[in-house]
């Protein structure tokens, strides 16, 4: 039985963005993730794309869960096509949902028919493969209000689709319609979320990661990418910079005050990750911060670290609780790399008792014993560059 892939998108995603630019960038979206997986076409109308396989029995299987990490889709159907002719449709409905069917109670039977030739109207459709379907199916009962199943059909230009509940898509934008970012990915569990939600929202990421070696090790580093890779099951390619924070972090510890070494070190972040986001020709950079989490997160802090950039920074997080938070984690499958017990490079040189509200005049006057420019220079000279992709992976 021929199987196609509906798409639905949903018209309140398209507001403020033209529909071919949306459509056009969830195509090329589409096409990426899923050439690993097998040939197909695409053809768009009204608010759904259809997805028709070219090769031979895909893994469906495979195809329904990348479908459902991409950002833009509201909702999608696995339907089974055949002819535009009643009676095809009524034995086709039956056959090709008859192990859903088993499971449910209750069902009813939407038609929709954008073919306005097809001599059946909707209402007659919904009756003629209602009663063909009680028929077979003893056990089931029609409710038209709350339904466990819709069998719907869609009478279409080539043929009519045929499919039982829609599963959840992503939701979102399509990654690429609203310019692209830098995340600043710690190995923690608030980054990667952060990441994730800015994704849906049409960013491409680029990464920024900072690490302290020896003081960390080679085993975060490697955490990092593999949340990384998770967030692009959902984002795709994301280009990453590895920067060495030793050198700072040491200057940061021997130069300046004790208690304020961690909101300098965060200015010291921001400000090399502004360098590598206009480098790369970001927009604005991403964090994980949360309001009040912890010492370098409170609103004085966070002043702090906010003046050093000139770009927008987006803290998606920053009015959520932690256990929000790691309700998100779980969902992306970050959490249980996140939990992993490697060290970052915050967790160094942590003062016993940093500023709560370090101000700026203080925090400036402190920086005066760095050489900032120089040292941001050489951390961003010697950045390694790693290109993650979890779709090369999927097969
Ligand atoms: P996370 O769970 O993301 O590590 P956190 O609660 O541990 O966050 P902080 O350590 O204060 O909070 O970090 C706040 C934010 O700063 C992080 O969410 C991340 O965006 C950024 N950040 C922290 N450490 C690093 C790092 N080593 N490299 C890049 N960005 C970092
Ligand atoms: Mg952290």
């Amino acid at each position: 039985m021929k199987e196609i892939i509906l798409i639905k998108y949903g018209e309140l995603a398209l507001k403020g963005l033209n529909r071919s630019t949306f459509e056009d960038i969830l195509v090329k979206n589409l096409k990426r993730r899923l050439s690993n997986i097998m040939d197909f076409s695409i053809t768009r109308s009204q608010s759904t794309m259809v997805i028709e396989p070219i090769s031979k029995n895909p893994d469906m299987e495979a195809v329904k869960e990348v479908i459902s990490k991409v950002f833009g889709i509201a909702g999608f159907s696995i339907a089974a096509a055949c002819e535009k002719e009643i009676e095809t449709i009524k034995k086709t409905a039956v056959k090709y949902l008859e192990d859903t069917l088993v499971s449910f109670k209750t069902f009813k039977v939407e038609a929709k028919r954008s073919d306005k030739k097809f001599p059946l109207k909707s209402p007659e459709i919904c009756n003629e493969l209602g009663g063909y379907i009680l028929s077979k199916n003893h056990h089931l009962k029609v409710d038209v209000h709350n339904p466990d199943i819709v069998v719907t059909v869609e009478v279409r230009d080539n043929y009519a689709f045929i499919h039982g509940n829609q599963i959840k898509g992503a939701g979102g934008m399509p990654v690429g319609t609203s310019g692209r970012a830098v995340i600043m990915i710690s190995g923690g569990i608030d980054s990667p979320v952060a990441a994730w939600t800015m994704a849906k929202r049409g960013l491409v990421l680029d990464a920024v990661h900072f690490a302290s070696p020896p003081y960390t090790s080679a085993r975060a580093e490697q955490k990092v990418l593999d949340l990384l890779s998770k967030v692009s099951e959902y984002s795709g390619k994301i280009n990453t910079f590895i920067v060495p924070f030793t050198e700072i972090q040491e200057r940061i510890k021997d130069d300046c005050p004790e208690e304020l070494v961690t909101i300098i070190m965060r200015r010291m972040m921001m400000r090399t990750t502004e360098k590598i986001a206009k480098k790369q020709g970001c927009s604005a950079i991403i964090t994980g911060e949360s309001l009040g989490q912890v010492a370098s997160q409170t609103l004085p802090s966070i002043a702090c670290t906010d003046i050093v950039a000139n770009i927008p920074i987006f803290r998606p997080l920053i009015g959520m609780d932690k256990n929000e938070i790691v309700a998100i984690s779980r969902k992306i499958d970050t959490f249980d790399i996140s939990i992993q017990p490697y060290e970052d490079c915050c967790t160094i040189f942590v003062p016993k008792h940093p500023k709560l509200r370090p101000t700026l005049d203080e925090v400036a006057e402190a920086e005066k014993a760095l050489n900032i420019d120089e040292l941001i220079g050489i951390a961003v000279k010697n950045t390694k560059f790693v290109i993650i992709d979890a779709s090369v992976r999927e097969n």
